[in-house]
């Protein structure tokens, strides 16, 4: 049976852990081939090595790029086309998050413009080129490829809730994304681009739990989680994979949570 991404070509940021990591394992076993793109090339590499070791068609590629900076994501954008012909899923997923309370009284005005940086322009810049490569793309009848593809932006459960830990510029830059999303899914929809945003819950990845160091805010945060349990990044990896895919051929300007039904919770 094709896989679910058969001939497809995937870019995913921050691909060397937690939400990337996992979303590069599952869009190479659903056929893609996959550039892994993080600053952090040794964890990126590994990653691509464990993907082609694990799965069939040397399908995986590594290449470090710091999305904070415009010429870094045009050349991971152009080493995809050129690697791979195409680019048909552009997962712009790199964030960070300042790993200290970072509320509107005590914020630096350089951690709020570190984090404007690579959390919302790096994701303006990978639609951008994203958007470049994919008008360019060449349809394919036989192998179900078309122009245009989808892309898709990492937000979080605080860009529509108020979380009681505060992370100021963390939750701004995220909304932005949500908004930012919504109006490129509008201009572009007519081209075959679907835009959509996913919103992850909190995760047992290093983002979160290096952010929530000690038992004690752990414990505070599972308080407000419906499941009682934080998520697995590969469950958010999942709904990736079918934002990635022609399943959603009709989304586009969602925001698509995948949250534990935190966002559904009083
Ligand atoms: P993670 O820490 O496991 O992985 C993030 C990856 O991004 C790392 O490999 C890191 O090296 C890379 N990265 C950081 N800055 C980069 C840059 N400038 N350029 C390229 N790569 C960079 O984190 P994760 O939990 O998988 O986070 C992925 C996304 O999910 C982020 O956008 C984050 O804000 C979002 N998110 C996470 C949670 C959570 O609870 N973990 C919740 C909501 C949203």
């Amino acid at each position: 049976m094709p896989g679910r991404l058969q001939y497809k070509s995937a870019l995913i940021t921050g691909a060397g852990s937690g939400i990337g990591l996992e979303a590069a394992i599952l869009f190479a076993q659903e056929g893609a081939y996959v550039l892994l793109v993080d600053v952090n090339l040794a964890a990126a590499q590994a990653a691509a090595d464990l993907i082609n070791a694990k799965i069939e068609g040397k399908r995986a590629l590594a290449t470090r790029a710091d999305v904070g900076k415009e010429a870094d994501v045009k050349a991971a954008v152009d080493l995809a086309v050129k690697k791979f012909g195409r680019l048909d899923v552009m997962f712009n997923n790199a964030g960070i998050m300042h790993p200290q309370d970072d509320n509107a009284l005590n914020t630096e005005e350089k951690i709020w413009d570190l984090t404007m940086q690579i959390n919302l322009k790096g994701v303006w810049w990978g639609c951008k080129y994203a958007i470049l490569a994919m008008r360019k793309n060449p349809t394919d009848e036989a192998k179900g490829l078309h122009t245009g593809g989808s892309i898709i932006n990492t937000a979080s459960f605080v860009a529509i809730m108020g979380a009681a830990t505060p992370q100021l510029a963390y939750t701004a830059s995220k909304g932005a994304v949500l908004a930012m999303t919504r109006e490129l899914a509008m201009v572009h929809a007519r081209e075959g681009i679907r835009v959509n945003s996913i919103c992850p819950g909190p995760l047992k990845t290093p983002l979160l739990m290096d952010f929530l160091n000690t038992a004690e805010k752990k414990e505070r945060r599972l308080v407000h989680l419906p499941m009682g349990r934080f998520g697995e990044a590969v469950e958010v990896a999942r709904g990736a994979l079918f934002l990635a895919s022609d399943e959603s051929s009709y989304m586009t300007g969602t925001d698509f949570k995948v949250d534990g039904g935190l966002t559904s919770a009083y």
